[in-house]
């Protein structure tokens, strides 16, 4: 990224350009841009050997225009405060982007988390949690972190069991952090929940023939040659959803070692593969490939760069084959290396809202615990009833039977991870929507990233006109 400015200044130049196309005063304009609240943190680790190591972390609040602030928190040897404030910002689009109502918040901790054992991954955790806590930088109504980067359900269940042991009322405690395990009150869906979202939302920029005509694509998934940066949480779900449609994993890339397959990889014998060696590379049938940044060149129809920021830049934008790029990670694609790949065509399915459904499903995790109740519960069995009732009736009046499984796949009557997946699915389908609504209005050639941030911006604005507080 030969002299490219940083992630927190890439946001906001995306920020910048969206804004040109609106007159909103420019004092409130620059009110949202700025970072709110930083904190840093340095604290001792005991490691196992009986050694100290001080460990760097930080939590960013951009915006608290919506409360609480939501955001995941990482592990990563390479995060530093403008990497949390530039994610934290990608929050708040994001979260006005998909309607769900939050400001944007995120945090990181300096640590490879391969170079640490449970037992030292658990003493971290729950002193970062006790930070924040000290600071009021966690809470139900204050700043809800998540998974992201390095971190899964089992940090989660630590900052909640940190949290509730300190907290003065415990009653919604449980609602202080989200992707939790499901014992510990997290809700069904949220582990796949981004990765689903970005098949959502790749399906739904894919089934409109208009747009994929002038890439030289069909309509729809199927068929597509899809490349995958990055084969954690995020990026494993999106190639599942996607194999599952009919597309073709041509190729996975991981820091250590990537592989090529013409003919599509098995998304799940791949991952029983990488659980098992720890690598991607000997997966029966396929190709190495010289390295994670030569996999990002590929001929394909789809990249997915799923792992970090930065990895398309100016320097390898001109090498890039795809037709499509969807942003799973955050940033991957600087704001210049995104213009110039639009100049040439390409589509940037923007990670402000292609990867919402991690924090869509999180919205839903910390409506549960603050509601106290399992989705469906209550309308269930009434639901089920309800369409035996109806089917009889046809039935009766029609005097033929409906196929046995056809009568069950009606009377099941939602359960939890139904009504999650489908508020997931609606909300991924309805904001692309928006947000192609508004590329259209501002004609030919104009972004996706754009279009979604003047979306976002829009939404953001009238928080703070309601106030009365700017013009
Ligand atoms: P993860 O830790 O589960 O997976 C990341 C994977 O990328 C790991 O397998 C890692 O080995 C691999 N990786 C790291 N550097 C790489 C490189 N240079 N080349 C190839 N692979 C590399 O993390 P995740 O939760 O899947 O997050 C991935 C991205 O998605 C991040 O940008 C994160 O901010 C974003 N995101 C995650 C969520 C979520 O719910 N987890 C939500 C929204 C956005």
């Amino acid at each position: 990224m030969s002299g490219e400015i940083s992630f927190f200044e890439q946001v906001n130049r995306n920020f910048d350009k969206a804004t040109r196309y609106t007159d909103y005063d420019p004092t409130l304009l620059a009110q949202i841009k700025r970072c709110n609240a930083v904190y840093r943190m340095s604290f001792p680790l005991r490691r196992d050997d009986g050694s100290f190591e001080v460990i760097e972390a930080w939590r960013a609040e951009h915006s608290q225009h919506k409360l609480p602030t939501k955001g995941g928190f990482r592990y990563s040897a390479m995060v530093n405060e403008d990497e949390v404030m530039a994610l934290a910002a990608l929050m708040t689009y994001k979260c006005a982007i998909v309607n769900v109502p939050f400001g944007g918040a995120k945090g990181g901790v300096k640590i490879n988390r391969r170079d640490y054992s449970n037992a030292e991954l658990e003493r971290v955790t729950r002193r970062y949690t006790y930070e924040l806590i000290r600071k009021n930088f966690i809470g139900p109504g204050v700043d809800v972190p998540a998974p992201d980067f390095g971190t899964g359900p089992k940090e989660m269940a630590w900052v909640a069991d940190t949290y509730q042991a300190l907290a003065e009322d415990k009653l919604d405690s449980l609602a202080c952090v989200t992707g939790k395990p499901l014992a510990q009150g997290g809700v069904r869906g949220r582990i796949e929940a981004t990765g689903l979202g970005v098949f959502f939302g790749i399906r739904e920029a894919c089934s409109i023939a208009e747009d994929m005509k002038p890439l030289g694509l069909e309509a729809g998934v199927e068929g597509k040659r899809v490349v995958v940066q990055g084969f954690g949480n995020v990026g494993y779900h999106a190639a599942k959803y996607l194999q599952n449609a009919g597309a073709l994993i041509v190729a996975v890339a991981e820091y250590n070692g990537s592989i090529t397959k013409a003919d599509g990889l098995d998304t799940e014998e791949l991952l029983a593969h990488f659980r098992e060696t720890g690598s991607l590379l000997g997966f029966p049938g396929a190709t190495e490939v010289e390295s994670a940044a030569k996999t990002l060149e590929l001929d394909c129809d789809l990249l997915i760069p799923a792992a970090l920021e930065n990895q398309i830049t100016v320097d390898n934008a001109p090498n890039i084959r795809a037709k499509i790029i969807a942003e799973a990670a955050n940033g991957p694609v600087t704001s210049e290396a995104s213009e110039m790949l639009e100049e040439r065509g390409v589509m940037i399915i923007p990670d402000t809202f292609l990867n919402a459904g991690g924090v869509v499903v999180s919205y839903f995790e910390w409506v549960k615990n603050l509601s106290h109740v399992r989705f469906g519960r209550l309308q269930k069995r009434w639901q089920s009833q309800a369409y035996r009732d109806l089917l009889k009736a046809v039935e009766d009046m029609t005097e033929k039977s409906f196929p046995k499984d056809v009568m069950k796949a009606f009377i099941k009557g939602p359960g939890e991870a139904d009504l999650v997946y489908s508020g997931l699915e609606e909300t991924m389908a309805t904001g692309y929507q928006e947000i192609r609504e508004i590329k259209l209005r501002h004609g030919k050639g104009f972004d996706l990233r754009t279009a979604a941030f003047i979306a976002a911006v829009d939404k953001i604005v009238l928080c703070y006109q309601d106030l009365g507080v700017f013009p």
